[in-house]
């Protein structure tokens, strides 16, 4: 029997991790498909205090995860495939196998969204990815583009200048959804040119089924045209991962899991922090923050218990 199980290693899970391990929990700590969560997958992180200069977001987790395994925290890898609420206590299935915990914390973060496009699944990683860092630096000089007008998308588009002969940015209105710093640093690149109104409405391969290029369709007027690209970057925003407790415990229309007060779900012993519950803030520095507030929630939680 575990007293506290985490599920999910990015900032909130490491978080709840370093705290509940603090506090002699020994907590346990699923590591799922994307170990280390969002940041693994940024470059500079300049807004988490403490770093004046940025710090890598790699980096950052890396820490993380050091800091907490010195405090005790066990990591496991592993997927959350069930999930079964109790009065005591509650069980995980993880790669087939049942897990019983007195407390859960559930940091399982959020995934990236695809545009569902025909063939879509088939070209990721023949020249479709949602990952600049990751993959960004195998289209030198050749014209590549970002599609979404959030941070994300001027994030990487920002990135992208340092390898692609160019870099189009293509968002389906006329202005950004994207913060003000991160907007007007990516429309004042000259790398970067924005095409407005515009959605994607296909993709074009070559003989060899690798990317050559995007069919463009305009809002307005429905006019549709090619441009060639030789990879598609989708920054559109992310879905919660919380599959394994759907109909079990309080989700919001998109999924996202409601918090009753601090991090607490509608289930006894059972926390959300971070992206997972978070569709507002999203930062590095609330999920953390969650991820603390939840470790304390546990932590009180078992000891009235006692
Ligand atoms: P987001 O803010 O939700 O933006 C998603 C963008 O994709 C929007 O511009 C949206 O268009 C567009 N979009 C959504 N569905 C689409 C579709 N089917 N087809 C075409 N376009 C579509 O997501 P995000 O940029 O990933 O940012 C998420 C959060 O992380 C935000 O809170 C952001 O501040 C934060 N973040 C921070 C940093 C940083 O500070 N370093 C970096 C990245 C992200 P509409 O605008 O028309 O809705």
């Amino acid at each position: 029997m575990e007293k506290v199980v985490i599920v999910g290693t990015g900032c909130a899970g490491l978080t709840a991790a370093i705290y509940t391990g603090r506090a002699q929990l020994s907590p346990l700590v699923l590591e799922g498909r994307q170990p280390g969560g969002q940041l693994t997958t940024t470059t500079a992180v300049e807004n988490f205090p403490g770093f004046p200069e940025g710090v890598d977001g790699p980096d950052l987790i890396m820490r993380m995860h050091a800091q907490a395994e010195k405090f005790g925290a066990r990591f496991q890898y592993g997927t959350l495939e069930e999930f079964e609420k109790g009065d005591r206590h509650h069980r995980l299935k993880v790669d087939g196998n049942w897990i019983e915990t007195e407390t859960l914390i559930i940091a399982s973060g959020a995934a990236a969204r695809w545009l569902d496009l025909p063939d879509e699944k088939k070209l990721i990683g023949h020249g479709l990815t949602s990952c600049a860092t990751c993959d960004g630096a195998f289209y030198r000089d050749v014209p590549v583009c970002v599609i979404g007008g959030g941070d994300s998308a001027c994030e990487e588009a920002t990135f992208l200048t340092r390898f692609a002969s160019v870099v189009y940015l293509i968002h389906r209105r006329d202005t950004l959804r994207a913060s003000k710093i991160m907007a007007d640093r990516a429309l004042s690149n000259p790398k970067i040119k924005t095409l407005w109104n515009r959605k994607p409405a296909a993709y074009l391969t070559d003989d060899a089924g690798e990317m050559r290029g995007i069919v463009l369709e305009d809002t307005g007027t429905g006019a549709r045209e090619e441009l060639a690209v030789k990879c598609v970057f989708v920054a559109i925003g992310h879905t919660p991962n919380t599959a394994p407790f759907r109909g079990k415990l309080d989700m919001d229309e998109n999924g996202y899991l409601i918090q009753h007060g601090g991090t607490k779900t509608n289930v006894a012993g059972v926390f959300a922090a971070g992206d997972v519950a978070d569709h507002v803030y999203r930062q590095a520095i609330t999920a953390a923050g969650q991820g603390c507030a939840a470790a304390i929630e546990a932590e009180r939680y078992l000891a009235a218990r006692e």
